[in-house]
């Protein structure tokens, strides 16, 4: 372990302060004193602001990922998967359930994926949340645990456990306390350091853009997705990014309860082309980045059809079953004609809400809806809060599709509290219907950037 020299500290934010660049034990030594906590928080908070407001250049973004990376457990496999080791981060979203189809989808392709992924915070869902509305399902695994399931399965959907990237949680909680969140080499350090700690041969980020996305405009997603490619390959990770469009809800439901069911409809071969599109390009990325496919439109197709075949679904399957699913429970919800609802809780009111005039749905704001379902149970505001699987939203039409006045647009679920006048008429005002206008177009991808 470093032994810190105190004195050494104040140098080190001194350098940051005044605009010099920290070499790759400057950064050592600041994240194994955060790590040892032998440093004062005021001291880390200086750094953290020194940081946001001087930036970091690509080599010290890269050292500061790998720092916190080597400050916890670094996880190993076997020889034989060295090459087949996958993962892919998403900046969240509204409906975003991707890694639910994906991550077995690769696995029915041949990859590993052991996916560690995080909840729902504000607005965007958790992929752990919507797990856990399935009865049983266990996001807490140990790293053996990992490796068991990763050897049987191929993909496990998993919490952080304690060991992995320590820096992280002192940082994080730091960040939070000194307005300084939002900085490209923090965001890039938290986020490329624990994937580097699941030792991937390639990683693909979904970095969203637009107004239900934490990043409402493409320049800066574009540098994010750019930071995160640029460290990531610095590690030895294969890494490319999707930069993707986050204005309206992913597929046609949000909600917890209610994006597992759409996404075991995906898995059925009954997904909505939007979804679709994410699984297939970002794991096309990752076959092609992994050499398992020649190209992408090779990669789009092998994911397709592992989704088309079924494969993916028997995946999906034995992974419930090998994180606390009961069999039968597993077995129902992935066999072809199941009332969902007999394992999944649903919602003890639904209520639909109408369009308010003839013409063409032009668009259905994402945000508005996500804000609403979140105050009404689907969200917490706070790490820790509970939240209610049942409470969400079903869409009943599709963007550019023709509607009259009174057409159902919307089914909500919802229990205590139950919606309020105002939270009603935002949820209407998220609808626009026009007329006199063009369908509009409806891809999610904007740009794909791969690693050089
Ligand atoms: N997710 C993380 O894990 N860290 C960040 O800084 C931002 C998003």
């Amino acid at each position: 372990m470093f032994q810190v020299n105190m004195s050494s500290i104040p140098d080190l934010i001194k350098k940051k302060r005044d605009g010099e660049t920290l070499s790759d034990d400057d950064v050592r030594a600041f994240v194994d004193a955060v790590t040892s906590e032998l440093i004062q928080d005021a001291q880390t908070g200086a750094m953290l602001m020194a940081i946001w407001q001087k930036g970091m250049v690509v080599a010290e973004t890269t050292a500061l990922t790998r720092e916190m990376m080597l400050s916890g457990e670094v996880m190993s496999w076997p020889k034989e998967w060295a090459g087949l080791m996958v993962d892919k981060h998403s900046t969240g979203g509204v409906g975003d359930k991707v890694s639910l189809v994906l991550a077995p989808a690769l696995a029915a392709c041949g990859c590993k994926v052991p996916m560690i992924s995080g909840r729902g915070l504000a607005h965007t869902g958790g992929t752990l949340d919507k797990l856990e509305s399935i009865p049983g399902f266990n996001i807490h695994q140990s790293t053996e645990q990992i490796h068991n399931i990763l050897d049987s399965v191929g993909c496990c959907i998993v919490g952080q456990t304690k060991r992995l990237v320590p820096a992280d949680r002192v940082l994080y909680s730091l960040r939070d306390a000194t307005s300084t969140v939002d900085s490209l080499p923090l965001i890039t350090g938290s986020i490329i350091s624990k994937k580097g700690a699941e030792s991937l041969a390639a990683l693909v980020l979904d970095v969203k853009f637009g107004k239900a996305a934490l990043y409402k405009d493409l320049e800066s997603a574009k540098e994010l997705a750019q930071s995160m490619v640029n460290v990531g390959n610095g590690l030895g990770i294969r890494t490319g990014a999707v930069l993707s469009r986050m204005d309206t809800v992913i597929g046609r439901c949000v909600g917890n309860s209610l994006e597992v069911i759409e996404s075991l409809e995906t898995l059925k071969g009954n997904g909505p082309d939007d979804l679709m599109e994410l699984v297939t390009t970002l794991g096309g990325i990752l076959l092609m980045m992994t050499a398992a496919a020649p190209d992408l439109s090779e990669g789009r197709k092998r994911v397709a059809d592992a989704v088309a075949s079924g494969a993916a679904l028997l995946r999906f399957q034995a992974m419930m079953e090998a994180q606390g699913v009961a069999k039968e429970t597993a077995r129902s919800l992935c066999s072809a004609h199941t009332d969902y609802f007999t394992v999944l809780r649903k919602s003890e009111h639904q209520t639909e809400l109408v369009t308010s005039a003839d013409g063409v749905v032009t668009d259905i704001d994402g945000l508005v809806l996500a804000q609403v379902l979140h105050k009404l149970g689907a969200g917490r505001s706070k790490v820790g809060e509970p939240i209610n699987h049942s409470v969400g939203a079903e869409l009943l039409v599709s963007l550019g599709q023709k509607v009259q006045k009174g057409h159902p647009w919307l089914r909500l679920h919802y229990e205590a509290p139950p919606p309020t006048p105002d939270q009603m008429s935002g949820l209407q005002s998220a609808v626009t219907v026009m007329t006199n206008t063009h369908t509009p177009t409806h891809t999610l991808v904007h740009e794909v950037l791969l690693p050089n």
